[in-house]
C-alpha cells in the first residue's frame, strides 16, 4: 500500500509499545507535529491506538522538561545549565568509584531506548564506569520468555515469524495477553484468523476485551497456567495427538517432558487451575485440529517466579504437536515495550554484550572488546538483575544513573524500591518528563523524544525499524547519546561515544556481527528503503561478513526462523521437563485473595508520558480494583467504593470496579499510577531462578472496605 502523506510528512514509528506502529509526522509549528496514517507500513497499515495518536502532546513544552535540574542546598530541584549538571554527575560518579570501587556505580536502562542508546549505555557502563551493575526495566517485561525461548530453541526472538502469519495459523492460543488493550491495531490479525475459519483461544483469569473475541476463553486461577499447559499436553498424549515423526526428527528431551506431563491428570489440573476438564479437552481439540497452530504468550505466564518453566510448558505443547519451526506454526512472545526486543540484544542487560552475545563467553568478550578498543579482561562480568540491582541501592550500590525508566511506579515492591532510591548517595535521571523517579534525583537531564531524534528500534517480530527525526528539539534539551558523550569525556574517555545515531549504529553493526542477533547487514539506507529488516541479517562476505548462502548479495533478513533447524548445537528443539509448582505466595487466612496486575488501553507502562495527555486521562483517570460481585457482596462494597488492597509489602487504595469478568477469588489492579493507588506497592519481588523475573502477576492480598 502506498504512503499518501503530505509532502513534508516524515514516516516514522510510535514511541510506545512493541508493535512499533508506523505513522507520519507533519511539523505544524509551535514545536509539535501532527500524526497521520502511514498505510505503507505493513504491521499496522495506518491504524493507531489512542496512545500513538496523542503522543505528540508530550512534545509540548508544558508537558516535558526543557532544562536540566539540580538539587539545591534547600532540597529543591532547580534549573541549571548543562555543564553544571553534567559536571555534577561526572564528579559524583567519579568520587563514588574512587571511594567504593566501580561496582558501587549502578546503571538502569529502559526498554524504550533505541538500539543505539541501549548499545551506548551498555558500553558506557562497562568501558567508562567499569561497572558490572547494569540492567534495565525490560527484565520486568520479557525475560522469562527470552530464557525459555533460548532454552528450547537456542535463540530468543519475540516472534520467530511475522504477524502476517497469524491469520493463516488455524488456531492461536493467547496466554496471558490482552492485545485488544495493550496493542489494539494487532487485533486485526486475530480477527482475520477467525474470518479465515481459524479459532482463537484466550487463557486469562479475566474476561478481557481480547477474551470477549475468543472462540474459547479459559480462566485459570492466576499462577496456574503452567499446570494448564501440562494438562493439555497430557491430553495430547492420551488422545494420540503427538506428532511422533516431528518429535523424533526435530526435538530432544521428549521422554522426560512426556513423563512430567503424564503426572498432570486433567482432573488434577482442574483442581489446580479451576478450568473444567471438558474445556481443557475442547482447547486440545481446537489446537490440534488444524494443520498449523500457534501459542503466543505475554506477561501473564511470564511475570511469575516460575515464568521460564511456564513458558517452557507452552513450548512443550507446540513441540509435541509439531507446531514450531514450521510454516504458520510456532511459539512466540508478544513483547511489551517499544524496543523491548532490541533493548535486550545490545548490551544493557546484566549478562549480555551486543549482538545478543553472552558476557561470560570468552570469544564474545574478545570480539566486542576489539570493536570497543579495550582489552577483553577489562570488561566486567555479569551484574545483578533489575530487581536485585534496585534492592542493592544504598548498600553495595551508592550512585545510580537511570535512563528512560520509572521504577518508583513500575518495579515490584515499589515502596521498598522507592526507599532504596532515596537512600542512594547520588541519583541522576535522564528522562523526557519529571517522572516519579526523576523527582527523587540529585540531577535530572531533559532528553529528546522520539519525534526529535533518529534511531532504530526492533519490534516484537524482530523487525529492525528506522525512527526518523521530524522536529527540532526545544533549546535546553539534549539527546541521551549527547549525555553519554558528555559524561564519558568528563570521566576521561574522549573517544568512542559519538552523538550521531547512525555512527553509533555503524559500530553496533560491527559489534553484533557473527552474534545471534546479527545486524551487520543492516544499515539506515536499507531500513528506509525496505521499511524494516528482520534479524539475523549478516553482512555479505564482501563487507567482511560470512557467506550465509547469499554469495555477495545483501542478506535479505530472516522473517521466519527455525524452518530448517533450530539454533541449538544439534539443530533440535529441546523439551523442558517442567512440573507444576505453587506460586511464591499462595492465599491463606490473612491474605485470602489473589491479586493480578496489568494495563488498560489508555495508559502505557508507568504512565510517565501518557498521564500527561488529557484525552488519555479522561479515558483512564486513575487506578481501580476490579472484583467479582460475589467478592464485593462479601465485603459489602458497591461500585466506586474505596477499597484497600493489602499485601505483605504494603497497602494500596482505589475505587471498586465490579464485574463478572473476573474470577471471584481474584482482584485486578492496573499499575500505571503512583501514590496511594500504586499497584506495585503490593506486588511480590520473588524471582524466577533463571530469568530473574519478579512475580508481578500473582500475590496474596486481603481486600478491605475503607471507612470515610
Ligand atoms: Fe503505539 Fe502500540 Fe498504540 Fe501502535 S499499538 S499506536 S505502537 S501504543
Amino acid at each position: 500500500m502506498q504512503n499518501t502523506a503530505a509532502p513534508n510528512a516524515v514516516p516514522t514509528h510510535c514511541p510506545y509499545c512493541a508493535l512499533q506502529c508506523g505513522m507520519n509526522l507533519t511539523p505544524v509549528g509551535g514545536g509539535t507535529v501532527e500524526v497521520s496514517e502511514r498505510a505503507d507500513f505493513p504491521v499496522n497499515r495506518g491504524a493507531l491506538c489512542g496512545k500513538g495518536r496523542t503522543a505528540p502532546q508530550v512534545l509540548a513544552p508544558g508537558a516535558r522538561l526543557t532544562s536540566p535540574l539540580v538539587r539545591s542546598r534547600d532540597g529543591a530541584l532547580v534549573p541549571a545549565g548543562w555543564d553544571e549538571a553534567l559536571d555534577r554527575i561526572a564528579g559524583s560518579l567519579g568520587r563514588t568509584r574512587a571511594e567504593y570501587g566501580a561496582d558501587a556505580l549502578g546503571v538502569f536502562g529502559g526498554g524504550g531506548l533505541t538500539n543505539e542508546k541501549a548499545y551506548a549505555l551498555g558500553k558506557f557502563a562497562r568501558v567508562v564506569l567499569g561497572t558490572s551493575q547494569i540492567d534495565y526495566n525490560g527484565r520486568f517485561c520479557m525475560s522469562s520468555a527470552a530464557a525459555a525461548g533460548t532454552r528450547a530453541f537456542g535463540l530468543d526472538r519475540g516472534l520467530p515469524f511475522p504477524l502476517e502469519d497469524i491469520p493463516e495459523a488455524g488456531c492461536v492460543i493467547l496466554v496471558g495477553s490482552n492485545p485488544a488493550e495493550t496493542m489494539p491495531p494487532s487485533m486485526r490479525y486475530f480477527t482475520a484468523l477467525r474470518e479465515n475459519g481459524g479459532t482463537l483461544i484466550v487463557v486469562d483469569p479475566r474476561r478481557t476485551r481480547t477474551a470477549e473475541q475468543a472462540d474459547l476463553h479459559l480462566a485459570p486461577r492466576p499462577g496456574t497456567d503452567l499446570a494448564l499447559a501440562l494438562g493439555m499436553l497430557h491430553l495430547v498424549v492420551a488422545e494420540g495427538r503427538v506428532d511422533e515423526a516431528y518429535v523424533e526428527e526435530r526435538t530432544s528431551g521428549w521422554e522426560e517432558a512426556r513423563a512430567a506431563a503424564m503426572a498432570h491428570w486433567p482432573e488434577y489440573v482442574e483442581r489446580i487451575t479451576g478450568v473444567a476438564v471438558p474445556e481443557l479437552r475442547e482447547a486440545v481439540r481446537l489446537f490440534c485440529a488444524p494443520e498449523a497452530a500457534m501459542v503466543l504468550t505475554a506477561r501473564g505466564p511470564e511475570q511469575q517466579a516460575k515464568g521460564t518453566d511456564t513458558v517452557g510448558a507452552w513450548i512443550n505443547l507446540c513441540l509435541a504437536t509439531g507446531r514450531a519451526g514450521r510454516p504458520r506454526s510456532g511459539y512466540g512472545c508478544l513483547t511489551g515495550q517499544g524496543n523491548g526486543q532490541g533493548g535486550r540484544e545490545h548490551g544493557q542487560k546484566a549478562d549480555q554484550l551486543p549482538g545478543y552475545r553472552k558476557l561470560t563467553d570468552p570469544a564474545a568478550r574478545r570480539h566486542v572488546a576489539e570493536v570497543w578498543g579495550v582489552g577483553p579482561d577489562s570488561l566486567p562480568g555479569p551484574g545483578r538483575s533489575a530487581y536485585e540491582l534496585l534492592d542493592a541501592l544504598g548498600t553495595d550500590i551508592r550512585s545510580l544513573l537511570v535512563m528512560g525508566s520509572n521504577p518508583v511506579v513500575s518495579a515490584p515492591r515499589a515502596a521498598h524500591v522507592e526507599g532504596r532510591l532515596r537512600s542512594l548517595d547520588f541519583l541522576a535521571v535522564c528522562d523526557v518528563v519529571l517522572s516519579e523517579t526523576a523527582e527523587l534525583a540529585d540531577v535530572v537531564l531533559p532528553v529528546t523524544q522520539w519525534a526529535e531524534e533518529t534511531g532504530t528500534t526492533t519490534n516484537l517480530e524482530g523487525r529492525v525499524l528506522l525512527r526518523r527525526r521530524a522536529l527540532t528539539p526545544p533549546e535546553g534539551v539534549r539527546s541521551d547519546l549527547e549525555v553519554l558523550h558528555g559524561l564519558a569525556g568528563r570521566l576521561g574517555v574522549e573517544k568512542g561515544f559519538p552523538v550521531e545515531p547512525e555512527e553509533v549504529f555503524e559500530e553496533l553493526r560491527r559489534a553484533s556481527a557473527g552474534g545471534p542477533a546479527d545486524y551487520s547487514g543492516i544499515d539506515y539506507r536499507r531500513l528506509a528503503e525496505e521499511n524494516g529488516v528482520f534479524w539475523p541479517c549478516p553482512a555479505p562476505p564482501a563487507d567482511g561478513g560470512a557467506d550465509h548462502g547469499t554469495g555477495t548479495a545483501p542478506h535479505p533478513g530472516t522473517p521466519r526462523l527455525f524452518l530448517d533447524r533450530f539454533a541449538t548445537e544439534d539443530g533440535r528443539a529441546r523439551f523442558a521437563p517442567v512440573a507444576h509448582r505453587p506460586s511464591a505466595e499462595e492465599p491463606d487466612d490473612a491474605y485470602p485473595v489473589l491479586l493480578t496486575t496489568g494495563r488498560v488501553v489508555a495508559q502505557y507502562q508507568s504512565g510517565a508520558q501518557t498521564r500527561r495527555v488529557a484525552e488519555l486521562n479522561a479515558a483512564a483517570p486513575g487506578p481501580f480494583v476490579e472484583l467479582h460481585p460475589l467478592l464485593a457482596a462479601r465485603l459489602g462494597a458497591a461500585e466506586g467504593d474505596p477499597l484497600a488492597v493489602v499485601s505483605r509489602r504494603g497497602r494500596a487504595v482505589a475505587p471498586a470496579r465490579i464485574t463478572t469478568g473476573i474470577r471471584p477469588d481474584t482482584v485486578f489492579m492496573p499499575f500505571h499510577w503512583p501514590g496511594e493507588g500504586r499497584a506495585n506497592t503490593l506486588t511480590n519481588p520473588a524471582l524466577d531462578p533463571v530469568s530473574r523475573m519478579p512475580e508481578f502477576k500473582v500475590c496474596a492480598v486481603r481486600v478491605e472496605t475503607v471507612r470515610p
